[in-house]
């Protein structure tokens, strides 16, 4: 039962979610009484380009403020929103909401600045991802090229039809499409060949002992080379220190996102970070 559970009950809604069809219930209850209720918000973290130094990005990342649990991240209730499908109304909202959000801070002035949202392999295989992002454009009028789809990879995303023409029609809108935690999955040289992508986002496990560690730099450095050598943007993640930085940027990988740069934030809050920051 939830009760004996570690960190919140929902880790065990979805250890017993297949088989127990009453807590998938509860779960599914919850979590569109949350979307009606505004209990998701979206924090942002920023991406710097290690060249200019400015402020290129913000990734929009979920949280879900739960009237008992709390606020709970992601990795907590993304795997369960994807099995029940919640993923698509859910994937709707982010969509919506991070696009408003650039369209605001353009107007305060914040220019060239993306906004990247996560999509899950779920929402590629159900619902109308073009659609819902077109409308998302014309609604508030920003740059499609401002709007970047970020795509785990996973096997489900292997060879199918689908998904591919909706990537492509993605890309149709002027949206750019990233590959995120690469290196991580399962078939990261085959995403390469054969998706339409503008960007890699390295996988912190890749980032985390490139200061120290020999072996581990010579990974990144090639990593960070075949995306160059792609014309692809390369993003390493999960920046915590400074040497990690610089490493970074004697491989001239163009962007870094981390917590050394900032946590991700409310927009409140990352907005007085945006207009005091400075590297
Ligand atoms: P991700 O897209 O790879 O996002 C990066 C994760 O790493 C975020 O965790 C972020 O808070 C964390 N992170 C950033 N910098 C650092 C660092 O320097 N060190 C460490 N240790 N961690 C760092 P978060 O926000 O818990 O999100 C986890 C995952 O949940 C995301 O991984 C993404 O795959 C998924 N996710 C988040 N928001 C959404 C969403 O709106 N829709 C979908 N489908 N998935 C989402
Ligand atoms: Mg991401
Ligand atoms: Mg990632
Ligand atoms: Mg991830």
């Amino acid at each position: 039962e939830a009760k004996h559970s570690g960190r919140n009950g929902l880790q065990v809604y979805q250890d017993s979610m297949e088989h127990q069809s009453k807590e998938r219930l509860i779960f599914e209850m919850n979590l569109m009484q949350g979307l009606h209720e505004g209990q998701f918000q979206l924090y942002y973290q920023p991406q710097i380009d290690l060249h200019t130094k400015k402020v290129v990005g913000m990734e929009a990342l979920i949280r879900w403020h739960h009237h008992e649990h709390g606020l709970i991240s992601p990795a907590d209730f993304i795997p369960l929103a994807e099995i029940t499908g919640h993923i698509v109304p859910l994937g709707e909202w982010v969509i919506q909401e991070a696009a408003h959000q650039l369209k605001e801070w353009n107007a305060m002035g914040f220019r060239g600045l993306t906004v990247s949202v996560n999509i899950s392999p779920r929402q590629f295989q159900q619902g109308n991802l073009p659609e819902v992002i077109q409308e998302a454009i014309t609604q508030t009028d920003i740059e499609p090229s401002s709007l970047i789809i970020e795509i785990t990879e996973s096997l489900a995303m292997e060879n199918q039809e689908r998904i591919m023409k909706q990537m492509d029609a993605i890309r149709n809108l002027g949206c750019c499409i990233a590959i995120d935690d690469f290196g991580s999955g399962y078939s990261s040289l085959r995403y390469l060949q054969h998706f339409p992508i503008q960007s890699l986002k390295i996988d912190r496990r890749f980032v985390e002992n490139i200061h120290s560690n020999q072996k581990d730099a010579a990974i990144a450095s090639t990593m960070i080379n075949l995306g160059k050598s792609l014309e692809l943007t390369v993003v390493a993640e999960g920046i915590e220190e400074m040497e990690q930085l610089k490493t970074l940027r004697k491989m001239n990988c163009h962007q870094v996102q981390g917590y050394f740069i900032s946590r991700p934030l409310p927009v409140q809050d990352i907005t007085t970070w945006m207009e005091q920051y400075s590297l």
